[in-house]
């Protein structure tokens, strides 16, 4: 099967913070991979802004570098050294102070009239309502643009509130990309085309059959080079509220009308606001100690006193009539023993075994995992081959379905890469709208409010070694209901 490439009309794309690290090893990298692949065309334009002093050149060879470093499977053959000059070619740099004067006029000059129009906010979020404003004052910010916001959006409901006014300001809603990056990985696309591509799961996609669903993202990584940020933040708000929820409301939304951005996107925010809020009994709070040579949280952050959790671990539930009854227990931390991220749909047992006793109680287990090795699987229970008796055993059924589809199409384009042509083709569908972000926030807020008074007097979450599985304490959360958290693994 071959894979169809759709070129997409020649666009005008600013990157503000075209020199920090997100530029560098996300959004230049996956231009460049969708430019070789043939869907950008060579009369784009792609205008790096940054407060850093150098010129187009300097930031070719800056871009240049970071694909050498980044862009996946770069072959350093003929064919990639043409390809790279090409897109060199339709670079550009500007100088320029988001909240000052310096360079607007120049870039104003630079950025095109007629063609689609991105700007890609990839600096601090205290710079995001500058940016607007500054783009309004200089005339790009018309019907033909399209803002592309990255996370954090806001650390609470005010703020989130407070961004989404600022920004109304000068762009109507449809012009404003939020992004979330997990909504861009492949298998989280493929979980709505299993879901509402096929009869056979929808069926048994509610509390009466599934017993639970899971949602693990583990990282190996501490706080490196995000220390600051993210001692101001802590796993609640930096992954809680937006990953792990997106992902939760897509495993538990109604099937939308249409694939379309609004129709999806009102699906999703039913669900957030279906969520009951969590019971502090429910909640578990981790922050790694030194372990496994490496050293602890306190000591990364440099802050001796720090409460910020690095972990967190909860059960929510969704009151729907879907829903009711079926816990959905999150985890997400720092310093685990693997990197690994995975949703798992546990089926409730058969009503009545017809086997013995010796044939042990099996369960359907439909895993999508989101990293490493991208992919879903169904556990169904078989027969174990041989002549003995009656036993069972558990087998995957892989529905990566590699083979099948052929060596192309397997392989995943990153998720920058469809979610920045998704700006340029003007569809929303994998971008949080803002009623989204904030009934987010509107649930989180509670919670962390659990532990913090807002008087910095926090308690202390409860250490764990790195490189283990996150506090006891988050295993007991499913153990005093008669489950199990499935392995970290890789
Ligand atoms: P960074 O500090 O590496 O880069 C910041 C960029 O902003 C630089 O290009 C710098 O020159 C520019 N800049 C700073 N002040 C400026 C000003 N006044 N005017 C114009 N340009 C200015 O930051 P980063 O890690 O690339 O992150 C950028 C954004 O992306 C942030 O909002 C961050 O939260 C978000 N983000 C980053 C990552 C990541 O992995 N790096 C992941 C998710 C989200």
């Amino acid at each position: 099967m071959v894979s169809r490439v759709i070129p997409v009309e020649p666009f005008d794309l600013v990157i503000f913070g075209g020199t920090g690290d997100l530029a560098r090893r996300k959004i230049l990298p996956a231009l460049f991979r969708r430019f070789r692949a043939g869907q950008i065309r060579s009369d784009t334009r792609i205008i790096g802004a940054a407060r850093r002093e150098m010129d187009t050149a300097a930031w070719r060879n800056f871009v240049a570098e970071a694909i050498s470093a980044h862009a996946r499977d770069a072959e350093g053959d003929r064919e990639e050294a043409t390809a790279r000059e090409g897109f060199v070619r339709m670079l550009d740099y500007v100088v320029l102070d988001a909240s000052g004067e310096t360079g607007w006029a120049q870039l104003a000059g630079l950025v095109g009239d007629g063609r689609v129009r991105a700007f890609y906010f990839s600096v601090a979020p205290r710079l995001f309502g500058a940016l607007a404003e500054r783009l309004h004052q200089h005339g790009m910010a018309d019907g033909d643009s399209r803002i592309v916001v990255e996370k954090p959006f806001g650390r609470d409901l005010a703020s989130a509130q407070e961004l989404n006014r600022t920004l109304a300001r000068h762009f109507h809603e449809g012009q404003i990309y939020r992004i979330d990056h997990y909504l861009g990985k492949e298998t989280v696309q493929n979980l709505m085309a299993i879901r509402f591509g096929n009869m056979l799961f929808e069926p048994l996609w509610n509390s009466q059959y599934v017993d639970h669903i899971q949602i693990t993202v583990a990282e190996t990584v501490g706080v490196d080079g995000r220390a600051d940020y993210y001692d101001r933040a802590g796993a609640m708000r930096d992954m809680m509220q937006n990953h792990l929820m997106q992902l939760l409301c897509l495993i538990a939304m109604e099937p939308p009308a249409r694939f379309e951005p609004d129709p999806v996107r009102d699906e999703k925010l039913k669900v957030i606001r279906a969520l009951d809020p969590v019971e502090p009994d429910n909640l578990v709070r981790g922050q790694y100690a030194a372990g496994d040579g490496m050293r602890g949280y306190r000591d990364h952050v440099g802050n001796p006193d720090s409460t910020t959790e690095s972990f967190v671990a909860l059960k929510a539930h969704i009151s729907n009539w879907r829903w009711a009854g079926t816990p959905f227990y999150l985890r997400t931390g720092k310093r685990l023993r693997d990197r690994a991220s995975e949703i798992a749909v546990v089926f409730k047992d058969t009503p009545h075994s017809i086997f013995d006793d010796d044939a042990g109680r099996h369960r359907n287990i439909l895993t999508i995992r989101l990293q490493p090795n991208e992919g879903i699987e169904l556990g169904v229970t078989i027969k174990e081959p041989g002549p003995g008796g009656m036993r069972l055993v558990d087998v995957p059924l892989d529905m990566t379905f590699a083979e099948a589809l052929g060596p192309e199409e397997a392989d995943f384009p990153d998720a920058y890469e469809r979610l920045i042509m998704d700006v340029i083709r003007g569809n929303q569908t994998l971008f949080m709208r803002g009623d989204e972000v904030e009934a987010a926030w509107a649930w989180t807020d509670p919670a962390i409010a659990t532990w913090d008074g807002g008087d910095g007097m926090a308690p202390a979450p409860i250490p764990y070694p790195s490189g283990s599985s996150g506090p006891r304490e988050s295993l007991m959360l499913m153990r005093r209901d008669g489950r199990e958290w499935r392995e970290i693994r890789a």
